[in-house]
């Protein structure tokens, strides 16, 4: 038996990889500096996985980005308007995932969507007609080489070309069954030249094959794979799969001529029952996911060694490793001083994870029990505080406690002699930027450098900057920008009971930005007001419509570490319930728009269809419903989603009853238009009229043909004009450029109307 893992957090024990690569932005330091970083990140984490004891550790699950992004450049997939700007290879690396402006040209990014199920984010390949798939880069050789220098065999990995070509954009006239020959020959010389460097492994990452699977999908999959695996002579190709099972393919998969199948028995719901009734071949190596890759909690070991000794494997076809990558959970519990050990006993971070493997295998061949017994302890006792009173009130919730009344027609021709908004209303998403000197506040305050009293005027002041800048541009439906918030989940935590927190325990999110998830732990209740000061305080400055800012009860779930021993459904209806209570507050205190973000809906949503209302969003929805159910009719309520595919579950969200949505769809070239035409889609909507995750400053003609795109596919009077998403992360000056432009542009169309 033996241990590894699938992959490993990139970013940086302390997110270094985050701050060179901003340095780097900024031409604080150049190319060459940066590499040193990244070199020493991939050092320290081979060392790590090689202390730790694992058999085998990957290489190629560093990124400067993404690595689906890395495995498209290594196979020359880069569009064309990155080519003509004719930068340095770096540059037009992140051309491609942030767009580019500047002497050389103007561009704007690949389309970024969710990974699977998860809040990382992924760069939407392109094939154009053009496209001249052929092995061109040297990235992943190049960190192979690395670590052999240093010693270490790895086992490099990149997504593999079934999954490439399932998440690709084809711009063009040709389809994925076009780029089968010349993808199988540009991976059939990756592997020829690993095998000739030295590697005895390559894992090519399949999640893809989670999904529901047609017979054309298994089709294209065979193509690829066949001669593929026909091609390749010493080196071992391992098939990683995770996020879910593989209950289409399994047996198609089991045939193929495979060296090793990575496994989820986390996710996969079926895995256990697939690999028993059908059997695993004795002739390949079993990569077992035992270990949860996105969860932070201890893993139970008597139930992990139950499963291990059930599997119809040879210890010698076995490898212990875990669900998914680590990327999904933070470095380490060690960061986590402040946290009391009554916490932290409970928990595994990525490192801690190391352990429970090489625990497992030690445990299952060896006599020595010791870490067993301290497991069994640790789950014996109960370690949640309850409260009744929450738990009586979500028991006790019937039918009409999700249902607001009028209906939504109704209403909206209430709001609308009520609001008197022009045509085409303007509005943000909520955020503006958090700078240096609105996190230096905050952390001042923290560290009680300062006092409660200084921090807030710090933030009025900020409030009244913004809501002025917003008056004197003209936007319609103002907002007071979050300048109390470090996030838009960990702020509801903290004024919330029933949650805890960490200083370091950072996920990556998209690029080299990260997330620091709180944990729930215990029934969650709200005690206080969350956001009533400072919304009260922005609208007391201004007669325009000032939006109350939440965050919805999925999106806090979701963007949370769940408690394992309650249903989503359950923890979810008691956010809902707390969140209630405040848009109901905010409503008592005169604020008459309120956004409810759900800016995470989509993400969790099962990755097969058969899943999505019972498992999911059969409750999903009716939580978001029952936070707005008991408003007035003149009280507007709005929610946000942010980019990923909605295109099918634009009823869902229709369903969930809001008054007006806008959605960040705007790198995700407007598609969902079509849709939301098509689905004849009631919630009024701003589909963002441009991307806020790029620096660059869309032009006033930009923003007024896409409002004109816009305005070919959904009713003038249903639509709202707003960028994609919140603008905590932009700087400053292209912020208010950007909105200059895009109220600009607002008024050139109502003038043309
Ligand atoms: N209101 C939030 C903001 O503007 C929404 C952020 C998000 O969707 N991620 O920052
Ligand atoms: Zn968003």
């Amino acid at each position: 038996m033996k241990t590894t893992v699938v992959g490993y957090p990139r970013i940086g024990a302390h997110r270094e990889l985050k701050f060179a690569v901003q340095k780097y932005f900024k031409h604080e330091i150049d190319a060459t500096t940066l590499d040193e970083t990244a070199r020493e990140l991939r050092r320290v984490n081979w060392q790590s996985l090689t202390e730790a004891g694992l058999d085998q550790i990957p290489s190629g699950d560093f990124s400067y980005f993404d690595t689906t992004l890395d495995t498209a450049n290594l196979l020359n997939i880069v569009p064309q308007r990155y080519r003509d700007l004719n930068l340095a290879p770096l540059d037009e690396y992140f051309a491609q995932a942030r767009g580019y402006q500047g002497p050389k040209g103007d561009v704007t990014a690949l389309s970024m969507k969710k990974w699977f199920n998860t809040n990382y984010h992924y760069l939407v390949p392109e094939f154009e007609d053009t496209t001249d798939i052929k092995l061109v880069g040297t990235k992943l050789f190049d960190e192979f080489k690395e670590a052999k220098a240093q010693g270490y065999q790895t086992r490099p990995t990149i997504v593999g070309p079934y999954t490439l070509l399932k998440l690709a954009a084809f711009n063009g006239t040709k389809t994925a069954a076009d780029y089968v020959p010349e993808l199988v020959t540009a991976y059939t010389d990756v592997l020829s030249q690993l095998a000739e460097l030295g590697a005895d492994w390559v894992q090519l990452d399949e999640p893809a094959l989670v999904k529901d699977q047609s017979v054309a999908d298994l089709a294209l999959f065979q193509a690829l794979y066949t001669p593929l695996l026909a091609a390749k002579k010493l080196l071992k190709v391992l098939l990683q799969t995770y996020f879910g099972d593989l209950r289409d393919s399994y047996e198609a998969i089991v045939n193929q001529a495979f060296d090793g199948i990575g496994l989820d028995f986390v996710e996969g719901a079926q895995t256990d029952k697939l690999v028993k009734t059908n059997g695993f071949p004795a002739d390949k190596v079993l990569f077992a996911g035992v270990i949860n890759g996105k969860n932070i909690w201890r893993a139970n070991y008597d139930e992990k060694l139950a499963l291990i000794k059930s599997l119809p494997v040879k210890d010698d076809q076995l490898i212990l490793t875990t669900s998914c990558s680590l990327l999904h959970v933070p470095y380490t519990v060690a960061n986590e001083p402040k946290l009391a050990q009554h916490y932290k006993r409970y928990l595994a971070f990525a490192a801690e994870k190391l352990t429970e493997l090489t625990d497992l295998k030690a445990i299952a061949t060896a006599t020595n029990q010791a870490e067993l017994q301290a497991n069994q302890q640790l789950f014996a006792t109960p370690r949640y505080q309850e409260n009744e009173a929450i738990t009586k009130q979500v028991a006790a919730l019937k039918p009409s406690d999700f249902n607001r009344e009028p209906d939504r027609a109704t209403r909206l021709k209430i709001q609308a002699d009520e609001f008197n908004l022009p045509v085409l209303p303007t509005t943000t998403i909520g955020s503006f930027p958090q700078t240096r000197e609105v996190r230096q506040n905050r952390a001042k305050f923290k560290r009680g450098e300062i006092t409660r009293e200084q921090y807030d005027a710090f933030n009025k002041h900020e409030i009244k900057q913004w809501i002025e800048f917003q008056e004197k541009i003209g936007l319609d439906v103002l907002v007071h920008g979050e300048f109390e918030r470090n996030d838009m989940v960990e702020y509801f935590g903290e004024k919330l009971d029933g949650f805890i927190f960490t200083q370091n325990a950072w996920v990556q999110s998209y690029g080299t930005r990260c997330v620091k998830p709180p944990i729930i732990w215990g029934d969650v209740a709200r005690t206080q007001p969350i956001t009533v000061a400072e919304s009260v305080y922005a609208q007391s400055l201004t007669d325009k419509p000032v939006k109350g800012m939440l965050t919805g009860p999925v999106t806090i779930l979701n963007w949370s570490f769940t408690r394992e021993d309650l249903s989503p459904q359950e923890s979810t209806y008691q956010i809902a319930l707390a969140i209630q209570a405040e848009v109901l507050d905010l409503e008592r205190h005169g604020i008459k728009i309120i956004q409810i973000d759900e800016a995470a809906l989509r993400e969790n949503l099962p990755l097969r269809k058969t899943d999505w209302y019972p498992r999911y969003l059969d409750w999903a929805i009716p939580a978001f419903r029952l936070v707005h159910s008991k408003v007035q009719p003149t009280t507007q309520i709005h929610t946000h989603m942010c980019y990923s595919e909605f295109g099918d579950i634009i009823e869902a969200i229709d369903a969930m009853d809001a008054d007006v949505i806008s959605f960040e769809a705007s790198r995700a070239d407007l598609t969902l238009l079509d849709t939301l035409q098509e689905d004849h889609f009631q919630t009024h909507v701003g589909p963002g009229v441009y991307d806020i995750h790029s620096p660059r400053v869309p032009s006033e003609e930009e923003v007024a043909t896409t409002i004109h795109k816009i305005l070919a596919k959904l009713p003038l009077d249903n639509v709202w004009i707003n960028p994609d998403c919140g603008l905590k992360t932009r700087g400053t000056t292209e912020t208010v450029a950007s909105l200059e432009n895009v109220v600009a542009a607002t008024k050139q169309v109502r003038g043309e109307l």
